[in-house]
């Protein structure tokens, strides 16, 4: 059981850029709140890891314009990277076509409530990273995709 409880704020989410070009609105409630340590996620956030924030691609509302860098993964997989052309901040990363994205939970203006569900791509994470003994972490990606991430989370939800 994870020891701390998620309280989800009211809906919308709001949150944006650096340079507050980019705002944006989440009006879905989350899926799951993860952090990757893997390689990528620490070149594209120049930091230790990324913060994932899944939510559905149409419970996102976008006010400003979002530049589309892509890449493609070692899986074969088509990565979106959409960012502010202005300040360059990262807002929201996807598989091409996918219906559920990970928006970049640092550009919320309230980060106060996250806590992960958990920790993927443990094997490059940084040696000064400590997880939990009672935290779900995985050396690369899950097995099971997210579902255990997403149960995990969903226990850690306090009732609203
Ligand atoms: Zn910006
Ligand atoms: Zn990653």
């Amino acid at each position: 059981m994870a020891s701390l409880s998620v309280h989800l704020p009211p809906l919308p989410l709001e949150g944006g850029c650096q340079c507050g070009r980019v705002r944006y609105r989440i009006t879905g409630a989350p899926l799951v709140f993860y952090l990757c340590h893997c390689s990528e996620c620490q070149r594209h956030t120049s930091s230790a890891f990324g913060e994932s924030l899944r939510v559905r691609r149409t419970d996102i509302e976008v006010e400003g314009e979002l530049r589309l860098t892509e890449r493609l993964a070692d899986s074969g997989t088509r990565r979106e990277g959409y960012f502010c052309p202005v300040c360059g901040v990262r807002i929201i990363h996807a598989s091409a076509g996918a219906e559920r994205v990970n928006l970049k939970a640092g550009t919320l203006d309230d980060t106060s409530w996250l806590v992960p569900a958990g920790h993927i791509w443990t094997r490059s994470k940084q040696r000064f990273i400590a997880i939990g003994p009672d935290e779900l972490a995985y050396e690369t990606q899950p097995d099971d995709g997210d579902a255990a991430l997403l149960a995990r989370w969903n226990e850690m939800l306090a009732p609203a």
